[in-house]
C-alpha cells in the first residue's frame, strides 16, 4: 500500500514531543499538511484552520488522513470536518469532552466509510500487555492507582485543562484508566469519589477515587496534580500469587520487587502503527471506557473547594 498521507492539526506540546518524531520515523506514513494557528510546521504547508487546509490540500495533494492533537473541547467539530471530507481519523486522548460526542463521531465514521482511532497512548507502554497476561492468570485482591505529578513541571500555559471540558487532573489520570481497564480482567465501577476544585478554576486538582469490580474487588485511585519532588505514575495490583506493580506509567512491569519487564518508550510509535493496521483493514477502534470512568466522578463526585491555582 501507498504511505498514508497524513496532516496533523493542533502544533502544541504532544504533537512537537511525541507525534512529529512518530511520524518521521514510521515509512508507513507521509506528513504533508499541518493546522497550527503559530506559524509554519517544518517544511510543510501550514495552515490556519482544517477547512482551508481540507481546500487547499485537494487534487494531487489530497490527504489520507488526520491526527488531531488538539484540547478535547473543540475537537469534535475538527474531526466531523475530517470524516465529512473522507479522511481517517486519530483522536489523541482523551477522545472528546464528552462521552455523546465521541459516540456521534463512531456513527459518522461508519456512514462515511473511514477508519476512527480514538487512541489511548498509555495503553503502548511496554508492561501494559504482559501485566494484562499475568493478571488473567491472578486472582486479585485489591488494585492502588496512584497518578501524581506537577502541573507546573508537565502542563506550563495550557490555561484549558482546568477549564471545563479540560478535565483537570484527569487529564493525566484518564491514563491510569485507561491502563487499569486493558490490564484488569473484569469491568469496574465508581463508587464514591472526592474532587478538590480551586475556587479559581472549573476543574478538579485533585481527585480520590474509590472503584469496584465486578466480583467485588476494591480498586482506588488517587490523583493528584499538586505533587511536588517524586513523581508518581503507578498501579499495584495485589494478588494471592504476589504483587504486581507498574511504574514509570506502565513502562516498567514488577512482581513482587523484581523488575521483570522495561523496554525504550515507544508508545506513539505503537499507536501510528495501529492507525495503519485499522486503515488498512477498514475498521475503527474507539473505546470510551476510560472517558465514561471521569464522566462518573464528575457525575458522583462530591466537590471540595481547594485553595486558588496560580501558576
Ligand atoms: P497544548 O500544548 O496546549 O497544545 C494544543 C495545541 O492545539 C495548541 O498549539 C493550540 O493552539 C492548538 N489548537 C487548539 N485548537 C485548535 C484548532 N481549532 N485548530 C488548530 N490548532 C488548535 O496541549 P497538549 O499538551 O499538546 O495536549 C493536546 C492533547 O494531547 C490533549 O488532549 C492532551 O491530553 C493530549 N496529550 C498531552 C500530553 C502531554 O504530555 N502534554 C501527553 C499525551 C497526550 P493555540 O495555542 O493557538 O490554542
Amino acid at each position: 500500500m501507498d504511505r498514508i498521507r497524513i496532516a496533523l492539526v493542533g502544533v502544541g506540546k504532544i504533537a512537537r514531543d511525541q507525534h512529529l518524531p512518530a511520524l518521521a520515523a514510521d515509512s508507513g506514513f507521509e506528513l504533508v499538511a499541518a493546522v497550527s494557528r503559530h506559524g509554519p510546521v517544518q517544511d510543510i504547508p501550514t495552515f490556519s484552520d482544517i477547512a482551508s487546509m481540507i481546500a487547499g490540500t485537494a487534487g494531487e495533494n489530497a490527504l489520507d488522513a488526520v491526527s488531531l492533537c488538539t484540547p478535547p473541547s473543540g475537537r469534535h467539530a475538527l474531526a466531523c470536518a475530517a470524516i465529512e471530507a473522507g479522511l481517517h481519523v486519530m483522536l489523541e486522548k482523551p477522545p472528546g469532552a464528552t462521552v455523546s460526542e465521541v459516540i456521534d463521531l463512531q456513527t459518522r465514521a461508519r456512514a462515511r466509510g473511514v477508519t476512527l482511532f480514538a487512541s489511548w497512548h498509555s495503553r503502548e507502554a511496554a508492561g501494559v500487555a504482559p501485566a494484562r497476561s499475568w493478571l488473567r492468570e491472578s486472582r486479585i485482591k485489591s488494585v492502588s492507582v496512584a497518578w501524581k505529578e506537577d502541573i507546573r513541571v508537565w502542563h506550563p500555559g495550557q490555561h484549558w485543562i482546568l477549564e471545563p471540558g479540560g478535565l483537570g487532573v484527569f487529564d493525566p489520570g484518564i491514563n491510569a484508566l485507561s491502563i487499569a481497564t486493558a490490564v484488569l480482567p473484569r469491568p469496574f465501577f465508581l463508587t464514591s469519589a472526592v474532587l478538590h476544585v480551586p475556587e479559581n478554576r472549573q476543574s478538579p486538582i485533585q481527585a480520590e477515587l474509590d472503584f469496584v469490580d465486578t466480583a467485588g474487588v476494591p480498586v482506588t485511585a488517587a490523583f493528584d496534580f499538586l505533587q511536588t519532588g517524586p513523581q508518581s505514575w503507578d498501579i499495584e495490583v495485589d494478588t494471592d500469587g504476589g504483587a504486581l506493580r507498574l511504574s514509570h506509567g506502565g513502562s516498567k512491569l514488577w512482581i513482587d520487587g523484581a523488575l521483570v519487564h522495561e523496554q525504550p518508550e515507544a508508545e506513539y510509535p505503537g499507536l501510528y502503527a495501529r492507525f495503519a493496521e485499522l486503515i488498512a483493514a477498514g475498521e475503527s477502534d474507539v473505546d470510551v471506557t476510560p472517558l465514561r470512568h471521569v464522566a462518573d466522578a464528575f457525575l458522583l463526585g462530591r466537590r471540595v473547594v481547594a485553595p486558588a491555582f496560580v501558576e
